[in-house]
C-alpha cells in the first residue's frame, strides 16, 4: 500500500455510545483481511495521562507495554487485535499543550503568537501521523474522546477537517451516533443524529460514514432518511445494534459492511471477505458454555463497572477457552469482615483480590485471603491483592502482629511490604510508578511454572511498593514460596503457598496483556483450579 490511511471515529448525541468497541471492531475486521492496523484515542481532558485519575471518574487506567498510562479503551484495542499498543496511542490535551508549551519556552516559536490554530492543531496533527510514519501500519484509526460540541474537542475536530483537506481520500470520518427508540411513541428517531452531524458541518467536517447505535433495527427508510438529512450514501448508514456481547459487534460490523464501506470510500478492493474463523470459534466456546464457576472479585470499586475492566476481560477469554462460563460477583471489600467474610464469601469457587491503592478496605481484602487460605479455596491476589496476602501471612502464619505495608501504615512494626528503594525519593505522582514490562525468573518445580511453561517471562507492572525482603527467609521458612523474582533489582514478583491447590500472589498486572486470541496464562490456569474446586465440591 502506497500510503498510510487514516480513519477518525467521532461522537456524537451522548458519550458511552461505544466509540472505543466500534474502532476496535473496524480494525479487527481490516486485520482480519490482512492489514495491518493501530488505533490511536485523543482524550480531551487536561490531565496528562489517566494514571491520576480516580478509577470513579474515567474507570481502569490501562498500562502498556512501554509503561504507558491510559485510557481504558487501549485495553479494547488490544484485546481485539492482540498487537500491543504504546504511549504513542493516547494523547491528552495535557499532553498537546505541554509540548506546545516546552516548545515555546524552547525558542522554536521566537516572535510568533503561539494559538490553539497553527500551533495546537499541529501539535494534534503531528501526533495522529506518528503512528503513520512508523511505515507499519496500512491503517490509523484515531478515536476522538468526548462527544462533538464539547468546547474541549474543538481543536481535535479542527485538526480533522484540516487533515481532510491536506490528504483527501486517505482520510475518512465516521460519526457514531444514537437512534433512542421513544417507547410512548413506538418509533425510533433520527432527529438527535441530524443535529450531531450538522454540529459536525459547523466546525466543517461532513462525515462520510455514520454509525447509529440503536436499541432496535432500523428499516431502509429510515436510512434513507438519515442518509438523505446527512448528505451521506445510504449504504454508509451502518446499524450498530445493541449486542449481547461487545465481541459480537465486529461480526455484526461486518454483517454491516462496514469495512467494506470504508474500503470502498478510500479506492481499495474489497472483493474477499475478512477472515474471522478464529473469533468465531472463540464466540462459540464463550456462548456454549459446559460448566460454570462463580470468582468473588474483591474491591473497593464494586459499584462501577469499569474499574476492573480487563479482569474482568480476561475472565471472558480463560472461560471461553476452558469452556466455562465465569460469573464474576464483584464484593466490596469494605463489607468484609471477620465475622461477616463466610456469608459473605459463602458459594465462591474462587476468590480474587484486586489491584488498588491507599487504606480503604484494606482489611476485607486481608480477611477474604486468610479465608481462601484457610479453606483451600482457590486464591489469585493481584499487585495490592498479592501485597494482602504477604500481610495476611505475616500475621496470621508467622504471629507478625500488626504487619503492614507501609502504605497503610507507615508506622508498622513489621512493614512486610516496603516502598521500593528507586521510588523512596520521588515526589511527582504522576507517571512515576514503576510501569510497564519488566522481566521476572521463574523457579522449577512451581505453580508458577506449571502456568507458563518456561523461566524467563515479562509482565507489566503499576506499584510503589514490594516484598520487603528482610522478612524473606521467615517467609520461605514458613511454607511461603517466591516462585518468580525480578533478578536485576532484587524483587519479588510472585508467591505462592505450595500446601495450597491453587494460592498465587503477582506483584504485577496479568490481565492487561489477556487477548482474545491469546488468553492470559495465569486467568485460564486459575479458572480451570476454580472449575476442579467446584467439582470436587
Ligand atoms: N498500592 C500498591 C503499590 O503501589 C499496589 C498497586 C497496585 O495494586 N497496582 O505498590
Amino acid at each position: 500500500m502506497p500510503s498510510t490511511k487514516y480513519v477518525f471515529v467521532t461522537g456524537g448525541v451522548a458519550s458511552s455510545l461505544g466509540k472505543g468497541i466500534i474502532s476496535a471492531s473496524l480494525a479487527k475486521l481490516l486485520q482480519a483481511r490482512g492489514f495491518s492496523v493501530t488505533i490511536q484515542k485523543l482524550d480531551p481532558y487536561i490531565n496528562i495521562d489517566p494514571g491520576t485519575l480516580n478509577p470513579y471518574e474515567h474507570g481502569e487506567c490501562f498500562v502498556t507495554e512501554d509503561g504507558a498510562e491510559t485510557d481504558l479503551d487501549l485495553g479494547h484495542y488490544e484485546r481485539y487485535l492482540n498487537v500491543p499498543t504504546s504511549q504513542a496511542n493516547n494523547v491528552t490535551t495535557g499532553r498537546i499543550y505541554q509540548s506546545v508549551i516546552n516548545k515555546e519556552r524552547h525558542g522554536d516559536y521566537l516572535g510568533e503568537t503561539v494559538q490553539v490554530i497553527p500551533h495546537i492543531t499541529d501539535e494534534i496533527k503531528r501526533r495522529i501521523k506518528l503512528l503513520g510514519n512508523e511505515g507499519k501500519y496500512d491503517f490509523v484509526i484515531t478515536e476522538i474522546g468526548g462527544t462533538v460540541g464539547d468546547i474541549e474537542s474543538l481543536p481535535y475536530i479542527e485538526s480533522v477537517r484540516q487533515m481532510r483537506w491536506e490528504i483527501g481520500t486517505d482520510c475518512l470520518v465516521i460519526h457514531l451516533t444514537l437512534v433512542p427508540y421513544l417507547a410512548a411513541a413506538g418509533e425510533l428517531k433520527t432527529k438527535p443524529t441530524q443535529h450531531s452531524v450538522k454540529a459536525l458541518l459547523e466546525q466543517g467536517v461532513q462525515p462520510d460514514i455514520i454509525v447509529c447505535r440503536t436499541e432496535k433495527h432500523l428499516n431502509e427508510g429510515m436510512r434513507n432518511k438519515i442518509a438523505l438529512f446527512c448528505n451521506v450514501d445510504p449504504t454508509a448508514v451502518i446499524e450498530s445494534i445493541d449486542a449481547e456481547s461487545i465481541y459480537d459487534v465486529p461480526l455484526l460490523m461486518r454483517d454491516e459492511k462496514l469495512d467494506v464501506e470504508v474500503l470502498e470510500k478510500m479506492r481499495m478492493p474489497a472483493s474477499h471477505l475478512p477472515d474471522l474463523r478464529k473469533w468465531e470459534e472463540f464466540l462459540y466456546k464463550l456462548k456454549h458454555p459446559k460448566n460454570q464457576v462463580t470468582i468473588g472479585l474483591i474491591g473497593k470499586y464494586v459499584e462501577l463497572k469499569d474499574a476492573y475492566k480487563s479482569i474482568n476481560e480476561a475472565f471472558v477469554h480463560a472461560g471461553a477457552i476452558n469452556e466455562c462460563k465465569v460469573v464474576v460477583k464483584t464484593i466490596h471489600s469494605e463489607s468484609i469482615t471477620a465475622e461477616t467474610v463466610a456469608a459473605s464469601l459463602a458459594g465462591l469457587d474462587g476468590i480474587l483480590v484486586a489491584p488498588g491503592f491507599g487504606n480503604r478496605g484494606i482489611e476485607g481484602k486481608i480477611e477474604s485471603i486468610r479465608f481462601a487460605r484457610e479453606n483451600e479455596i482457590p486464591f489469585l491476589g493481584i499487585c495490592l491483592g498479592m501485597q494482602c496476602a504477604v500481610i495476611e501471612f505475616g500475621r496470621n502464619v508467622l504471629g507478625l502482629s500488626g504487619a503492614n505495608s507501609t502504605e497503610m501504615d507507615p508506622d508498622t512494626k513489621h512493614p512486610v511490604i516496603d516502598i521500593m528503594e528507586t521510588q523512596k525519593n520521588i515526589s511527582n505522582k504522576g507517571g512515576t510508578m514503576r510501569l510497564g514490562a519488566y522481566p521476572c525468573t521463574i523457579a522449577d518445580g512451581t505453580k508458577a511454572m506449571a502456568v507458563y511453561g518456561k523461566s524467563e517471562i515479562t509482565e507489566r507492572h503499576r506499584h510503589r511498593y514490594e516484598f520487603n525482603n528482610f522478612y524473606l527467609e521467615q517467609y520461605r521458612n514458613a511454607g511461603m514460596l517466591t516462585s518468580g523474582i525480578n533478578r536485576k533489582d532484587d524483587l519479588v514478583e510472585i508467591i505462592e503457598l505450595p500446601e495450597h491447590p491453587w494460592f498465587v500472589g503477582i506483584q504485577f498486572h496479568p490481565e492487561y496483556r489477556s487477548t482474545v486470541a491469546s488468553p492470559h496464562p495465569l486467568f485460564v490456569h486459575f479458572v480451570k483450579a476454580a472449575l476442579d474446586f467446584s467439582l470436587r465440591r
